[in-house]
């Protein structure tokens, strides 16, 4: 449970907001005063927890909450890997805090990573190639929505260029959130977006509570802030997108954390779950 005094997180710094309004486009050019943010709903749908059964992420659901609702986040969804988070108690403490958490998972179909949303445990658990995928989408209409995650980037299960042959289930593309100077291949994502019509949505992906926070996609105020109204205003816009740039000091340290912090931390994870397995086996 939320504690009353960890409900009174400092708000982000006006300073802050500025920084991030510095980065909307097109309204790049509106300030960004407290009345204006209060009209546009931050999301972000794209974020891992401890709770994930593959990666090593330090941080738990409700950190991850107590930041998004300092941050001003409104719409959430904890993607862990091949599972559904599922945590009732989590969902019970976003909706007292005026999150809407949307139930999602990060799915890895034939070797591509795939984000669905507001899903349930069976419907994910029977999920394992695109047809499977197509069934689904097929039986839920509008009420699914299936982003494609760094479908360019050659690390992890991106996609790549069989986006093409799957376009057909995707809602929208992910803009990832690792982009510095000349290396960002999400210039390829915008130009499927733009080809076949698709939003592009913007995500931390973040796996560090610090990450989260920077990278975001906004909607204008929904009369009511549901899953059905933030699905359709993903489809029909306006959008807008929160990416900055990393700097030089964010990107040694996602290399460090991705090819040298990360991977041991998993090791040292699985390593305690089987020492916890074995204590576990009966003696014979
Ligand atoms: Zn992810």
């Amino acid at each position: 449970m939320i504690t009353a005094g960890r409900r009174n997180s400092k708000p982000i710094a006006e300073s802050e907001i500025g920084a991030f309004a510095s980065t909307f486009k097109p309204i790049a050019t509106m300030s960004m005063s407290k009345s204006k943010t209060d009209e546009w709903v931050k999301i972000d749908l794209h974020i891992h927890t401890l709770d994930d059964p593959k990666d090593a992420v330090d941080f738990s659901a409700h950190q991850l909450l107590e930041r998004a609702r300092a941050l001003g986040f409104r719409v959430l969804a904890i993607t862990l890997h091949d599972a559904l988070f599922d945590r009732k108690e989590v969902y019970a403490d976003a909706a007292a805090m005026g999150i809407l958490l949307i139930p999602a998972a990060e799915m890895r179909l034939e070797g591509a990573d795939v984000i669905v949303l507001n899903v349930t445990s069976e419907e994910v658990a029977q999920l394992r190639n695109f047809d499977d995928l197509r069934r689904l989408r097929a039986q839920r209409g509008s009420s699914i929505f299936t982003i494609a995650p760094h479908p360019f980037y050659v690390l992890g299960g991106s996609i790549g260029a069989r986006l093409f042959s799957e376009i057909d289930c995707f809602d929208a593309i992910e803009l990832c959130h690792f982009h510095i100077g000349l290396f960002n291949p999400n210039w390829r994502a915008k130009r499927v977006a733009r080809r076949f019509g698709l939003p592009l949505i913007a995500t931390s992906d973040a796996h560090r509570l610090h990450a989260f926070g920077q990278h975001y996609t906004s909607i204008p105020m929904p009369r009511a802030l549901t899953i059905e109204n933030v699905f359709a205003a993903f489809r029909n816009g306006p959008l807008c997108l929160t990416s900055p740039a990393c700097s030089l000091g964010d990107l040694l340290n996602a290399v460090y954390f991705v090819f040298l912090k990360h991977p041991f931390r998993v090791r040292r994870k699985i390593a305690a779950s089987m020492r916890s397995k074995a204590r576990a086996a009966p003696y014979w």
